[in-house]
């Protein structure tokens, strides 16, 4: 380990101008709590909970689920972790489920959209999210959230099944948040609406690229086209992070984007409060914070978000680069 990179195990996340932003991890599976912490990480921003459903014959049960959070959560020590309710169906199949394919996986049948027909396996992942926020600091995230219809479903279950466990005297935190991934377009314009009725927001920035622009984020035809540096992209960002934090509410993001040492600077300029990434570039990406000033990044967005093109918003962060690093 590079001995720079090393204070960075233990210490938290800032800019050289002493703005805080937390660097998160992104995981899986439980036992990859344990290591993203040792890693540095300050919290868990996105556990993908749709591995622990694929490649078997029946999904789990409401014990497997509980112990999987609480294992995360032994790992954190107090600290938090964004469990992210399953984002299966579309383009990750599950073979139990029996969901048809698709001309169109992507905007079919996925995520949130399954969760009505699903109800059982629904309630049962809330449940054991619910039974193990006793234990620790837990968060709940629904995917693909496009409208404020699934909001309002969402919580009438979240009400449910706090419920049921209340009635079976079974202990979980009562102010669990409730947060939604932010990549379908449509959820920027009702941010508004939605701070009035949930706790936090996360940027999913690799499917709200894929929607924004309307390119397939695993066709190789168009990947010249899938390009988070868009301006257009970046004004979508800026506005969304303005919008909720006009509201006081929360907002970090959970996408590869998070991971890019070059991107960090914009990353800085939103304003963040969060972003979460593989394990491995937490380090580096907390010493590269602790190289920039705010002002600096925020002035470098403003530059970015009022250029034409993709191109010179990367050659504005190469010259960024060599002048500030
Ligand atoms: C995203 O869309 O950016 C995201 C974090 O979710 P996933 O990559 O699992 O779709
Ligand atoms: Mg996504």
């Amino acid at each position: 380990l590079h001995h720079q990179q090393r204070r960075w195990l233990s210490q938290e996340a800032c800019t050289a101008d002493g703005i805080r932003m937390e660097v998160a991890a992104n995981i899986a599976h439980a036992v990859e709590s344990q290591p993203a912490f040792s890693n540095g990480a300050e919290s868990v921003g996105l556990f993908r909970t749709e591995m622990l459903y694929m490649d078997r014959l029946s999904a789990p049960s409401e014990n497997e689920l509980y112990h999987q959070f609480c294992q995360a959560l032994d790992a954190a020590k107090g600290r938090s972790i964004i469990v992210r309710t399953m984002d299966i169906g579309g383009d990750k199949p599950v073979e139990y489920l029996n969901i048809p394919a698709e001309n169109n996986p992507f905007l079919g049948y996925r995520a949130v959209r399954i969760y009505q027909e699903y109800a059982a396996l629904f309630s049962t992942q809330l449940r054991a999210i619910l039974r193990a926020s006793a234990h620790g600091s837990l968060k709940i995230m629904i995917p693909m959230i496009s409208s404020m219809e699934e909001i309002l479903w969402i919580k009438e279950k979240l009400a449910d099944a706090k419920q049921q466990l209340r009635d079976e005297r079974i202990p979980f935190d009562e102010s669990i948040p409730l947060g939604i991934m932010l990549e379908v377009p449509s959820v920027m314009f009702i941010i508004d609406q939605c701070c009035e009725e949930i706790d936090f927001f996360s940027i999913g920035s690799n499917d709200l690229t894929q929607y924004l622009l309307a390119v397939d984020r695993d066709n190789a035809k168009v990947t010249r086209h899938y390009n988070s540096l868009n301006p257009a992209f970046l004004r979508a960002l800026d506005y969304a992070v303005q919008a909720v934090h006009r509201h006081g509410k929360w907002i970090g993001l959970c996408g590869e984007l998070g991971a890019k040492g070059s991107v960090l600077p914009l990353l800085v300029g939103l304003g963040l409060d969060e972003i979460s990434m593989g394990s491995p570039a937490i380090l580096a990406t907390k010493a590269r914070l602790a190289q920039l000033d705010s002002a600096a990044c925020r002035q470098l967005l403003q530059q970015a978000m009022a250029c034409r093109t993709s191109l010179e918003v990367e050659h504005l962060l190469a010259q960024f680069r060599m002048s500030h690093e």
